[in-house]
């Protein structure tokens, strides 16, 4: 159903992990949403109950082509998010970031839309100061196998702070830390669903180094409250970056124990080579965002995880009873 104050809405990447809940939250809101998704990580099925609403459209369509259509609002979340999938394809993934970007940020100046990007704590790198906030500058490697992401996030949010100086975009910028939840891609090879489905097939769990570097872990309901309390957001400083991440911060090799007590696994744990680039530690400061949006996680590690290994359990059923 549409209130009085909705808003027609573009949501790239709305087929996505994170963009399929974006989508729910913000037709629960009464909004009309657009899709707009090549289906490169995103799936039907992650959308499959929005298809017939009447104030939800999904529209095939790679943002690195442009788009004429008219919203008030753009949420640009259209970008592999692991490193195995952004890795897949690096040139194509910077064309997302910033060829992509770019295409949103001209709908956004002739719309006079309002638009919001996710960013990513990935903009920190390797990072040298902990926990970071968002004065950190970083320290990112502009020729490994993380910069297509890397480099090329930050390429989109300079590109975003440019139209706002030069053309008057009202943009948002959402520095969003790893994030996990129910509709994560099976094949992404992050450590969430790599671990979930180890423990629950009892096979060994794959731990890349030694399993001392760590990781900050958002629900997905939480940073999608996030990014939509950013958006809403009016204040002098709205264009600046947010962080929006949990800062629980724990090592791979305690959420391997925490995931395989709550599969009640067989599994072992089995150490691999790290990865080259890997972060070592990663954590949120989420001072900002406490403080202008009034927004802070509120799901604790514990229960998302036993929500998301639930998730993947009905898909190894699922899949049994559906080869
Ligand atoms: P995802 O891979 O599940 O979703 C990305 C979506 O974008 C997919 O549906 C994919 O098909 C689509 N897409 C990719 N390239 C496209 C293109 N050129 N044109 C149109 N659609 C395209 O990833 P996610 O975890 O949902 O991440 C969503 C956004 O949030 C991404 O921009 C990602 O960089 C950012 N982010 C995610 C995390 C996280 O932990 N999941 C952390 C930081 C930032
Ligand atoms: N990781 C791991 N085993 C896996 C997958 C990942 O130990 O099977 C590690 C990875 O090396 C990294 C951390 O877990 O240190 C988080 O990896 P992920 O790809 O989920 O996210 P990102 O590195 O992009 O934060």
């Amino acid at each position: 159903m549409l209130f009085s104050n909705s808003k027609k809405i573009l949501v790239t990447g709305g087929a996505g992990f994170i963009g399929s809940h974006l989508c729910r939250a913000l037709l629960t809101e009464g909004h009309y949403v657009i899709c707009v998704d090549n289906l490169f990580t995103g799936s039907r099925t992650n959308i499959k109950t929005l298809l017939d609403l009447d104030n939800f459209e999904f529209l095939r369509h790679d943002i690195v082509e442009p788009l004429l259509i008219d919203v008030d609002e753009i949420y640009n979340l259209a970008c592999p998010a692991s490193p195995v999938h952004y890795q897949h394809n690096p040139v194509k993934t910077i064309q997302t970031n910033v060829v992509g970007t770019y295409n949103m940020l001209e709908l956004a100046r002739h719309g006079k839309s309002r638009i919001l990007q996710a960013s990513t704590s990935e903009v920190y790198g390797d990072p040298d100061v902990h926990p970071q906030n968002e004065d950190y500058r970083g320290n990112v490697n502009t020729v490994g196998p993380r910069s297509c992401y890397d480099e090329g996030k930050r390429c989109a949010e300079t590109l975003l702070s440019d139209y706002h100086l030069q053309n008057n975009v009202d943009i948002r910028i959402a520095r969003i830390f790893n994030t996990y939840g129910p509709r994560m891609a099976e094949n992404d090879g992050r450590v969430v669903s790599n671990f979930c489905l180890q423990a629950l097939k009892n096979e060994p769990i794959t731990i890349f180094g030694d399993g001392a570097q760590t990781r900050s872990f958002c629900f997905v309901d939480d940073t999608v409250r996030g990014l939509i309390a950013l958006m809403n957001y009016t204040g002098d400083d709205a264009h600046d970056p947010v962080n929006i991440g949990n800062p629980g911060e724990m090592s791979m090799l305690e959420l391997a124990e925490l995931i395989i007590d709550f599969c009640k696994s067989k599994s072992k744990i089995t150490t691999h080579p790290l990865p080259q680039d890997d972060p070592k530690r990663r954590c949120p400061d989420i001072t900002r965002a406490k403080s202008i949006l009034n927004w802070e996680p509120k799901t604790k590690v514990t229960d998302g995880m036993e929500l998301t290994i639930e998730f993947f359990k009905a898909r190894l059923t699922q899949r049994h009873v559906m080869p």
